[in-house]
């Protein structure tokens, strides 16, 4: 088998380095790869697009398990690199990584299923037609991923994209870059091919990822970097799949398992040290068991603990999100909000300890901005339909979650969001026949499921004439009576009911 080195740049390329958010400590530095270093490596992967659309969807089913076994095999050497350049739990990053591989088999398994060629109906019109859709590669696929769940999130993309078919170039964050080549070299070792390529480097590595030809780009991360992306792709027509940040809400309704509803609250906001986007910034309670629940997640926050070692929070992965969370938590507070947790002395200099405010007005940015720290905002509504305008008037709508013994399905379908979980929090995220995405500020597009493959695809229609139309329409050779037949077809089909 012959390794292509996923990571070969030009030589006396600059570098930047990857860093322990735990302690600062160097994990390792990577080369700054400019425009023709990416440029490259879309050509490399062009080249092994060629290979892997020829094969049948079950020899790329083979190829993908064979990387999915490789992955799991070194499950704890990927922790290890997902640990040191998050900073996250040992157990969370092997939940991560569990989770991406179980997607991995699910799209590599459902691919042939969902994109070969099959019938349509060709109606009655046509009805003389045989019609069939094929959803076929769309060649190589660009994938900008973030550093919180650097490997379930770019996988989103990455392993649906090359289970459709395409070869896919991958630029990691810079914060967790050595996680990105892990994967990369890990699928050569299994695969043989590049058709899974990295290129390392900051914000501008990704700049000319968007402008380096590729068919599609997906891209994970913050809305304002969503907006650069698409306005870089639009000058060539690139499309995009944008997955953006969230403000999700949990909604507590009357009857709620209260203590499952505040566990899930909890996790769902402190979890990843609340770097999570579908993580639970707001939560809506219903007044009567407001003070019960609120009882319940204070008494739960207080046992956790943001640190290293055994701690089950670990550190804030990107430094500069420090100041957005102190932000947001200060802004809570000087507007006449409290902590029943936590507070401003909450946040460290590498670590953010829970927190919990509540009173806090509508407009501060606890409630209105993406705060992605180990926080939540808590309000009293007095009915589910209060809890259903206050969830649906975020700028944001990516996941969401209600806890309810008897409503919960009444109330998530008044809900305005790509998911939501009921009497659970981000289990649709591991559902990996469920569609993944937001709408208005969290972006477009699906990853994961059946759309999450179609992305990565293009419609090739078929219609093939199976017998002489009993109406010959699309011929100047058409006779008048054709056209009184297709008129008394058209009002056979479509010209009763109605008022008039
Ligand atoms: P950023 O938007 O800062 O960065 C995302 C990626 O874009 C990084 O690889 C980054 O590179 C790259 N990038 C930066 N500038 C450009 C540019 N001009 N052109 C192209 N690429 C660029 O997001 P974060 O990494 O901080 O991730 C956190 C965000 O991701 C949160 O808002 C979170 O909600 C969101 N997210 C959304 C998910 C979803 O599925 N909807 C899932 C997970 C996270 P570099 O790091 O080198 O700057």
């Amino acid at each position: 088998m012959t390794i292509t080195d996923p990571t070969a740049t030009t030589s006396g390329a600059p570098t930047f380095d990857s860093l322990d958010p735990r302690t600062g400590a160097v994990v390792a530095s990577h080369p700054v790869h400019g425009a023709a270093d990416v440029a490259a490596a879309v050509a490399r992967a062009r080249e092994a697009a060629a290979w892997w659309s020829a094969l049948s969807y079950k020899e790329r089913a083979e190829q993908l398990g064979a990387w999915k076994s490789l992955m799991t095999r070194r499950l704890d050497e990927l922790a290890d690199v997902m640990s040191a350049e998050t900073g996250k739990p040992r157990g969370d990053a092997m939940l991560e990584a569990a989770l991406a591989i179980d997607h991995l088999a699910w799209a590599s398994g459902h691919a042939r299923k969902v994109l070969k060629r099959h019938k349509v109906p060709s109606g009655l019109v046509m009805a003389n037609q045989k019609a069939t859709v094929e959803f076929r590669p769309l060649g190589v696929v660009g994938v900008i991923g973030p550093w919180n769940y650097p490997v379930f999130t770019p996988m989103g993309s990455i392993a649906y994209a090359l289970a459709a078919g395409n070869a896919v170039v991958f630029k990691p964050s810079e914060y967790t870059p050595g996680i990105g080549l892990w994967l990369a070299k890990t699928f050569v070792e299994a695969v043989g091919k590049p058709v899974l390529q990295v290129v390392t480097g900051l914000g501008e590595t990704g700049a000319a990822l968007c402008r380096s030809g590729v068919d599609k780009l997906a891209f994970t991360g913050s809305t304002a970097t969503g907006k650069k992306v698409m306005a870089a792709c639009a000058e060539s027509l690139t499309p995009v799949i944008i997955e953006a940040g969230g403000k999700d809400a949990l909604i507590v309704d009357e009857d709620a398992d209260l203590e499952a509803a505040a566990d899930g609250a909890v996790w769902g906001a402190c979890g990843n040290a609340g770097q999570t986007c579908a993580g639970v910034e707001r939560v809506y309670v219903h007044e009567r068991v407001y003070d019960e629940f609120l009882d319940k997640i204070v008494a739960k926050a207080r046992e956790l603990h943001a640190g290293d070692g055994d701690a089950k929070i670990g550190p804030i992965t990107m430094p500069s999100q420090v100041d957005v969370i102190r932000r947001h938590i200060d802004d809570a507070l000087a507007k006449g909000g409290r902590a029943v947790v936590g507070g401003a002395d909450a946040v460290g200099e590498r670590f953010v300890q829970p927190t919990i405010l509540v009173d806090v007005p509508a407009d501060s940015s606890a409630w209105t901005e993406e705060t992605f720290g180990p926080t939540m905002t808590v309000a009293k509504v007095k009915n589910m339909d209060e809890a259903v305008a206050l969830t649906n008037g975020s700028r944001y709508a990516l996941g969401s979650a209600v806890f309810s013994k008897s409503r919960g399905m009444q109330i998530a379908e008044r809900l305005r969001v790509g998911m939501t979980s009921i009497n659970g929090v981000i289990t649709f995220a591991g559902v990996p026949s469920l569609p993944f995405g937001g709408i208005g500020d969290s972006g477009f597009g699906r990853i994961h499921g059946p759309e999450g493959l179609k992305e990565f695809t293009y419609a090739h229609a078929i219609t093939k004439q199976r017998m002489k139309p009993l109406l010959a329409l699309t011929t100047f050779e058409r006779t008048e009576k054709a056209e009184q037949q297709l008129g008394k077809l058209m009002t056979m089909l479509h010209g009763r009911g109605g008022k008039h």
